[in-house]
C-alpha cells in the first residue's frame, strides 16, 4: 500500500465509526472519572452523522471534499469541546489534500500534520496538556519517521497508531490543563484522558483501513 485510496478513505471513517460505537461506554466511563460522562455518546452522534453524509448518493468524490464535509459535520452535529476540535482536524486535512487524486504517504503524512496542527491550535493545548493531542502528535511524528526512512504507507501508519497507544497511555499520571478535566487539576492524575482513548481509535481505524 502505498497510497491512500477514496475507498480507503470511506473505510477510514466507517471503522472510526465502528470503533467509537464498539468502545461508546468506556469512552464515557473515562470522561465520567474527569469531565461530564458523555464523550462516548459525542462521537457516536457525530459518526453517525457523517456516515449518513459519507453513503449518501451525493457524496464528494474528491478527498478534500469528503474530508470538508466530515469537519463541517462533526461542528454541527458534537455539542462538546471534541466537535470542534475534531472538525478542525478533518477540514485543515482537506486543505492539506488539495486537489490531489493520488494520496501516497507524503501527502497523508501533511493531511494528518495539518490536522493535528490545527486541532492544537484551535485547543490552544501543547504535547503533555492530557489532550487528544498527546495521542495524536507522537503518532505523526512516528509517521513522519517511517515515511523519512523509505517505510511504506501501511507500515508507517502501523507506527503511528503503535505511538499514538503509547502516548494514549502516557496521558493517565498527567494532570489536565486544558478541557473540563482541567478544573480538576492534581485529581486528574491516575485517569486516561477520553480524547486521547478515542483520538488513538482514529489513527488505529486509519491503520487497519490501509493495512
Ligand atoms: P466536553 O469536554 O465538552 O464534554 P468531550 O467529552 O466530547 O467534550 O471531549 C473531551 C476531550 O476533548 C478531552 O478528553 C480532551 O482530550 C479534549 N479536549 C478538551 N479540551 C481541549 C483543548 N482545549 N485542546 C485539545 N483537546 C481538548
Ligand atoms: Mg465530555
Ligand atoms: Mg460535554
Amino acid at each position: 500500500a502505498d497510497s491512500l485510496t477514496h475507498e480507503q478513505l470511506v473505510a477510514w471513517l466507517a471503522a472510526f465509526r465502528d470503533s467509537v460505537h464498539e468502545h461508546r461506554d468506556h469512552l464515557t466511563e473515562l470522561d465520567a472519572a474527569i469531565g461530564d460522562a458523555d464523550h462516548g455518546t459525542n462521537l457516536t452522534r457525530g459518526m453517525d452523522a457523517v456516515m449518513a453524509v459519507v453513503a449518501a448518493d451525493d457524496a464528494p468524490d474528491t478527498a478534500a471534499g469528503l474530508l470538508k464535509a466530515v469537519g463541517m459535520k462533526l461542528v454541527s452535529t458534537v455539542g462538546g469541546a471534541s466537535g470542534p476540535l475534531y472538525g478542525t482536524f478533518f477540514l485543515r486535512a482537506a486543505g492539506a489534500a488539495g486537489d490531489a487524486s493520488t494520496l501516497d504517504a507524503g501527502a497523508v503524512l501533511g493531511m494528518l500534520r495539518a490536522g493535528v496542527e490545527g486541532l492544537a491550535a484551535r485547543g490552544k493545548a501543547e504535547l503533555g496538556d492530557k489532550t487528544m493531542v498527546d495521542a495524536l502528535a507522537p503518532a505523526v511524528e512516528a509517521l513522519a519517521d517511517a515515511v523519512a526512512n523509505g517505510a511504506d504507507l501501511a507500515t508507517g501508519l502501523r507506527a503511528a497508531a503503535e505511538a499514538a497507544a503509547t502516548g494514549r497511555e502516557a496521558t493517565t499520571g498527567l494532570e489536565a490543563r486544558k478541557g473540563r478535566a482541567s478544573y480538576l487539576g492534581e485529581r486528574s492524575k491516575g485517569h486516561t484522558d477520553p480524547g486521547a482513548a478515542s483520538a488513538t481509535m482514529l489513527v488505529e481505524a486509519l491503520a487497519d483501513a490501509v493495512g
